[in-house]
């Protein structure tokens, strides 16, 4: 059985390590022979994965750390090369354990604020030193005062930097827990002092101070539970460059103060916004007078008058708005296409009253093509594809006076 020595002591970084045993894949429940060498040391400083909390690494001797697990009793310390029984030098990656152990101690801060401020179980908690952690709670929605609240009410108990204590007890009715374990025996209790007892197996930061601090940077649903993202430590600095830089990198596009973005953001959108009406319009009156001059240099069949043109990769949905412009002309049919080298679009519109019908006309234009489409007989559309459309309109009078 190895010896727990983090449970005491979290700040210990150095410390000399004795091997006593070399850890192969029989005699482990994890296979190991891809990953390394496994180690047993009789008492250890390294955290194994666990509890919602990642491992240590470092390095043991002249062999790296890369990982640690819990296999039974033992601790299994995973060695990027072999080291033979006997006294190393072993180092704890500091960097690493802190994040973690202020991620952690941030999980318990913000799970005893959730539960005394605003009534809130935590259901499940993800601690990363690396990425944002995350708990979930017995709630559907959070409002921004009630994250407010808690996010002060977090950082005011590190500001107090009240001592966060680890011990066992033999009876868990003797601690006034805020989740009541479900196992017996011995349990081991982690304090912030006078405010919250937990039953937990992590690592801890010694007084709350050690946080530095807590920003909850996002809520997400997730089914019917509420989940908030949150960063501790040097990771509040991170992010808080991050957003800083973004905002900075905005202002300067924009060329005006951080204070000013989201005033001129609007005024922008308000102007987008009047441009794009103006936009509009102006392509309106543009199609407008576009088709006036078809309509006018139409050719009169019988009764009718044919507009028939060729545009090179117009949209469909233009061609479209100029056949139904079109049709609103007394007597008038048109047939309207567009080719870009490989594909057709076609729409076919005849005015009221006209005994044509769009549809039938749509029909035998895409015949030669195997072209596909449909309509009704005042507006048809479709398309296919070609090589050569240079005979196109060759039979549309024909067509017509049949
Ligand atoms: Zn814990």
């Amino acid at each position: 059985m190895t010896k727990k020595l983090y449970f005491d002591d979290p700040m210990t970084t150095e410390f000399t390590a004795e091997i006593v045993g070399m850890r192969r894949d029989e005699h482990t429940s994890t296979k190991l022979s891809a990953r390394g060498f496994g180690v047993i040391l009789p008492s250890t400083f390294f955290y194994p994965t666990g509890g919602g909390q990642s491992n240590d690494i470092g390095s043991i001797g002249s062999a790296r750390v890369v990982d640690v697990f819990a296999d039974g009793d033992e601790i299994v310390h995973l060695l990027d090369k072999e080291l033979k029984n006997g006294s190393y030098p072993a180092k704890i990656d500091w960097n690493r354990r802190l994040a973690n152990m202020q991620h952690h101690s941030g999980q318990h801060i913000f799970s005893a604020v959730f539960w005394h401020e605003l009534g809130l179980e935590t259901l499940s908690s993800h601690i990363s030193g690396s990425a944002p952690s995350t708990i979930d709670f017995n709630k559907a929605s959070l409002s921004a005062k009630e994250i407010a609240l808690a996010e002060q009410k977090a950082n005011e108990i590190i500001f107090e930097n009240r001592k966060m204590r680890a011990y066992f007890v033999e009876n868990k009715d003797s601690v006034d827990f805020r989740r009541p374990p479900k196992v017996d025996g011995e349990i081991r209790v982690i304090e912030i002092d006078g405010y919250d007892y937990s039953a937990c197996g992590g690592t801890h930061v010694p007084q709350t101070g050690m946080v530095g601090s807590l920003k909850i940077l996002r809520t997400e649903r997730v089914n019917k539970k509420i989940r908030i993202h949150f960063v501790a430590g040097s990771q509040s600095l991170t992010f808080f460059n991050k957003f800083q830089n973004a905002a900075q990198d905005t202002a300067n596009l924009l060329k005006v103060g951080v204070d000013d973005v989201s005033e001129y953001v609007e005024n922008l959108q308000i102007q987008l916004k009047e441009t794009q009406n103006e936009l509009k319009k102006l392509r309106e009156m543009k199609l407008n007078i576009e088709v006036d001059k078809m309509a006018q240099h139409a050719e009169e069949i019988g009764e009718t008058w044919l507009v028939t043109k060729l545009f090179e990769k117009r949209n469909p949905a233009e061609l479209r708005a100029l056949a139904m412009k079109l049709r609103n002309y007394p007597n008038i049919i048109a047939v309207l296409a567009s080719f870009d080298g490989e594909k057709l679009s076609l729409v076919t519109a005849c005015a009221e009253g006209i005994t044509v019908s769009a549809n039938d006309l749509l029909q035998k234009h895409l015949a030669p093509f195997n072209g596909r489409g449909g309509g009704d007989k005042s507006v048809a559309q479709g398309g296919g594809t070609a090589n050569d459309v240079g005979e196109l309109f060759k039979n549309t009078t024909t067509m017509i006076q049949n």
